[in-house]
C-alpha cells in the first residue's frame, strides 16, 4: 500500500473519532434544555398545586367562619322563640328559626362537600413537591455531570485534533490537498478500498470504488497496485487503495 495512503488511512480514523466526539458535543445544549425544561414544569406543577391548596385553606376558613355565624344565629333565634308573648310572635319566631336552621344545614352540606376534597388536595401538594425536590437534585448533579463530560470531551477533542494535526504533517502536501477535498464530501469515508463484486456462479467481477460503487478500470487498478500515486476515484474523488487480504494469506501459510 502507498505509504501516504496507509497514513491517511490513520488521519481518517482519527477524523472519524473527531466527527463522532464534536456530535457528542452538539448535542449536550439540548440534553441540557430538556433537564431545564423538566424543572420548569416541576417548578410550575408544585406552583399551582400549592396555590389550588391555599385556596383549598381560605375555602376551609371562611366555610367555618359562616357556620359559626349562622350557629350563634340560630341561637339567638331559638332564644328569641322562648321569649315571645304572643301565639302571632311565635309564628313569626318560629318562621325566623326554621329559616336560620336551613341556612345553617346549607352550609354544613357546602363544608362536607368542600372537606371532601382535602385529601386529594393536600396530597397532589405534597406529591408536586417531593416531585420537585426530586427533579431539583437531578437538576444538580446533571448539571455536573453534564458540564464535566462535556469539558472530558473537548479535551479529548483537542488531543485528537493535535494528533490529526501531527499525523497529517507526515503526508505530502498534495496527498494533503486530495484528502481535504474528499473529506470535505465524506466526512470520515474518503478514503476507501477498491471491493470487487462477483456476480454468483462467475469468478471474475468488476472492481468498484467502496464509497460510490462506480467501476474501477483495470488501468487503473494497475496504478494502484503500482503504488506511485494517489488514485482517486473518476466519479466520487474518494481515495482508492486495494485491501490486503491477510486471511487469504494466512490459510495458505497454515
Ligand atoms: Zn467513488
Amino acid at each position: 500500500m502507498l505509504a501516504e495512503i496507509k497514513q491517511l488511512l490513520q488521519v481518517q480514523e482519527l477524523d472519524k473519532e473527531i466527527i463522532h466526539i464534536k456530535e457528542t458535543i452538539a448535542r449536550y445544549p439540548k440534553v441540557w434544555e430538556q433537564v431545564k425544561d423538566k424543572l420548569t414544569k416541576a417548578r410550575e406543577a408544585q406552583a399551582l398545586t400549592a396555590a389550588a391548596e391555599e385556596k383549598f385553606e381560605k375555602d376551609k376558613r371562611r366555610m367555618e367562619q359562616k357556620l359559626r355565624l349562622t350557629s350563634d344565629e340560630y341561637r339567638r333565634a331559638q332564644t328569641q322563640q322562648n321569649a315571645v308573648k304572643t301565639a302571632k310572635e311565635y309564628e313569626a319566631a318560629s318562621k325566623q328559626l326554621e329559616h336560620v336552621k336551613r341556612q345553617m344545614e346549607d352550609i354544613q352540606k357546602r363544608a362536607e362537600l368542600l372537606l371532601e376534597k382535602e385529601d386529594e388536595t393536600k396530597k397532589a401538594a405534597a406529591d408536586a413537591q417531593a416531585e420537585l425536590e426530586k427533579i431539583e437534585a437531578l437538576y444538580k448533579s446533571e448539571k455536573k455531570r453534564i458540564r464535566e463530560q462535556f469539558n472530558e470531551k473537548k479535551t479529548h477533542l483537542e488531543q485528537l485534533e493535535a494528533r490529526r494535526l501531527e499525523e497529517f504533517s507526515r503526508v505530502d502536501a498534495k496527498s494533503q490537498l486530495i484528502y481535504e477535498r474528499a473529506l470535505v464530501r465524506y466526512p470520515g469515508n474518503s478514503v476507501v478500498p477498491v471491493v470487487n463484486e462477483k456476480p454468483a456462479g462467475s469468478d471474475r467481477g468488476t472492481n468498484g470504488c467502496a464509497g460510490c460503487y462506480f467501476e474501477v478500470l483495470p488501468e487503473e487498478l494497475v496504478r494502484i497496485r503500482q503504488e506511485n500515486d494517489i488514485i482517486t476515484c473518476t466519479n466520487c474523488g474518494r481515495l482508492l487503495y486495494e485491501e490486503v487480504e491477510y486471511s487469504s494469506e494466512h490459510s495458505e501459510v497454515g
